[in-house]
């Protein structure tokens, strides 16, 4: 019917037609109102894709690998570790280390928006806050894998852990064949951000 027809148009030209221009509109209402400093919002920005980006998590996993009292303390309390290390911060206050075995593979998405261990991995990248990677990770988790050109052996099982505000996951990757003796910084060269959410491998060295 027309009239029906003419109310549903009205509602969806209510929606916000780029989320980035709703979120443009908002930073320049806050700022105007005295409410944010925009040099402290590009310092957040900077400090998370730049400074922090996915190298500290690669520390924690080089760590895990090297030693087994490091590892210990992780399955005991990762966010006390974190802590002690300097990890700890705004999105990374729970943080959860799960580990990849021969027979367990992890990964991480959070089906509801994009919480994500900001202090170990840096800002999430787009295709994590997708609404096809948080549906289909759950769904068709092997189907995802092997998109990001992660082939598992059948005898792997794949859990899949949903992030929260409350615990954001960090996945320790399995640790690569022909690694034995390096040093923690090298081992940490080896490890990706996506073999930390589960959706890579840690590299193979040379
Ligand atoms: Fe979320």
């Amino acid at each position: 019917m027309p009239h029906d027809h003419s109310d549903h148009e009205h509602a969806h030209a209510l929606l916000p037609s780029d989320p980035a221009l709703r979120v443009k509109a908002l930073e320049t209402i806050l700022t105007r109102k005295g409410l944010v400093d925009p040099a402290a919002l590009d310092e957040i920005i900077d400090t998370y894709e730049s400074r922090v980006g996915p190298k500290n998590g690669a520390d924690v996993v080089a760590r895990a690998w090297s030693d087994e009292g490091f590892r210990a303390a992780l399955a005991v309390d990762a966010t006390e570790v974190m802590r002690e290390l300097g990890y700890y911060g705004r999105q990374g206050e729970h943080i959860v280390c799960t580990e990849c075995t021969p027979s367990v593979h992890h990964m991480v998405v959070c089906t509801l928006c994009s919480c994500y261990p900001w202090s170990l991995l840096g800002i999430p990248p787009g295709w994590y806050k997708s609404d096809a990677y948080r549906s289909r990770a759950v769904r068709e988790p092997r189907k995802v894998l092997a998109e990001f050109g992660v082939a598992l052996p059948p005898e792997t099982a794949v859990r899949v852990w949903d992030s929260t505000a409350e615990i954001r996951y960090l996945v320790i990757p399995l640790r690569p064949a022909g690694t034995e003796g390096m040093s923690v910084e090298e081992l940490a060269k080896l490890v990706t951000r996506d073999s930390m959410i589960g959706t890579g491998l840690a590299r193979v060295p040379g």
